[in-house]
């Protein structure tokens, strides 16, 4: 981004998670400090003050002048600064993903919401918005959508880890003159992005791979356009989506090991897949029945969308029994039986406990950075205990 110093270096995402908020540092301290003010200063010198209807009140985007924390406040800055040059455009901050995706359905404002399957919160709040406004649910590519509606695609998607072409998603909405808005919170990047594919909007669940220790709630809406941002930035000061200080600064520490997070959990959940893959083929686990992930698909725009041979961290499988899916979580040493994703911490969640939508026989695995093979010894002393 031009606003952080940095853009003569052509840094990458691992750099950049660390120094692209270099230049927003309000003190010299190393280690980002925690600002819990709500509220600031005004300037001490009379001649630089202006009347609220003399200025934008409902927008704090002049790096350094901070007047009420709703609107901005100086770890939020830093966050937005190091999250836009990771996720590619300018992005805004919010207090959780569906926070964040209520932004953008505020923004877009759309006639038509194109949606297929995916997060269950999603189309909870979309069905919100049914009742505030005239939105109207579609399925995806569904063929009424025209101009002035939203195209929305999670892509890995929720809760196998499957990736959708984003490409023939994104001709077909902007054919008919649709927005497109891609969850990219199952693989963020390295792993994908969306804006090569030309996408106008991009999400994420902060929560997830971005925080990545289970410790705050987040979410991020990314655009190529900056006064799209600053749209955004408007609704949420008076929506009131911003994160908390404490929350934006755990992110923001979170943020200095993101990538090596994101690329030890993908390539751990590569090995438990190709495991689990081979040991399905070969009838070694006569009670599992199926295995989810991108990285057994066989489509060709799979690897031309997530490219650097990594995909999601989170897949799911299936077990021959719902008895079996509900039981097996509570023999693992290694994974905790919950929901949620993207953490350090291993999961495993019975997705039937919070999705109505899944087969019960359905477990849902999200990998983090413990060793591999101790991970797989692990699953597989479960796996055939049930089998036995
Ligand atoms: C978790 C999640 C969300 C919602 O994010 P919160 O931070 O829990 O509000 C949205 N989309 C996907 C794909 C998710 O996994």
């Amino acid at each position: 981004m031009s606003t952080n110093g940095l853009s003569d270096l052509d840094l990458q995402i691992a750099s950049l998670s660390v120094h692209a908020d270099d230049s927003y540092a309000i003190v010299s301290d190393v280690a980002p400090p925690l600002h819990v003010s709500t509220t600031y200063h005004y300037d001490s010198d009379p001649s630089k003050l202006k009347a609220a209807k003399d200025r934008d009140v409902s927008v704090k985007d002049e790096k350094t002048t901070f007047i009420y924390s709703r609107f901005g406040n100086p770890v939020m800055e830093r966050v937005e600064a190091v999250l836009s040059a990771i996720l590619n455009g300018h992005a805004v901050v919010y207090s959780s993903g569906l926070s964040a995706y209520t932004g953008a359905l505020t923004y877009y404002n759309p006639k038509r919401l194109s949606i297929g399957d995916g997060y269950h919160g999603c189309h909870g709040v979309a069905r919100i918005f049914t009742r505030l406004s005239s939105l109207e649910k579609v399925p995806l590519l569904d063929d009424s959508v025209s101009a002035g509606d939203l195209v929305h695609v999670e892509t890995p998607i929720n809760p196998t880890g499957l990736c959708l072409d984003l490409a023939k998603a994104v001709e077909f909405a902007h054919s008919r003159g649709a927005k497109i808005l891609v969850d990219a919170t199952f693989a963020p990047p390295p792993l994908q992005d969306p804006f090569e594919f030309d996408v106008d909007m991009v999400m994420h669940s902060a929560t997830k791979y971005l925080g990545g220790h289970s410790d705050l709630l987040a979410g991020v809406l990314v655009t190529k356009d900056p006064k799209v941002r600053q749209a955004l930035l408007q609704d949420r000061g008076l929506l009131g989506g911003a994160p908390g200080n404490f929350e934006a600064w755990l992110l923001l520490r979170s943020l200095r090991t993101f990538k090596m997070r994101v690329e030890t959990q993908a390539k751990n959940a590569g090995k438990l897949v190709a495991w689990l893959d081979s040991a399905l083929k070969n009838n070694e686990i006569p009670i599992l029945t199926k295995v989810y992930h991108a990285s057994l698909q066989t489509e060709e725009f799979v690897t031309k969308q997530m490219n650097t041979g990594l995909f999601s961290p989170t897949f799911s499988i299936e077990v021959a029994s719902a008895e079996i899916a509900k039981s097996l979580p509570s023999r693992l040493k290694l994974f905790h039986h919950s929901t949620s994703l993207g953490g350090v911490e291993s999961l495993i969640e019975w997705r039937a406990m919070t999705d109505t939508s899944v087969p019960e026989s359905l477990l849902r695995l999200s990998i983090g950075v413990e060793d591999a093979d101790d991970l797989i010894a692990d699953l597989k002393a479960a796996l055939l205990f049930f089998s036995a």
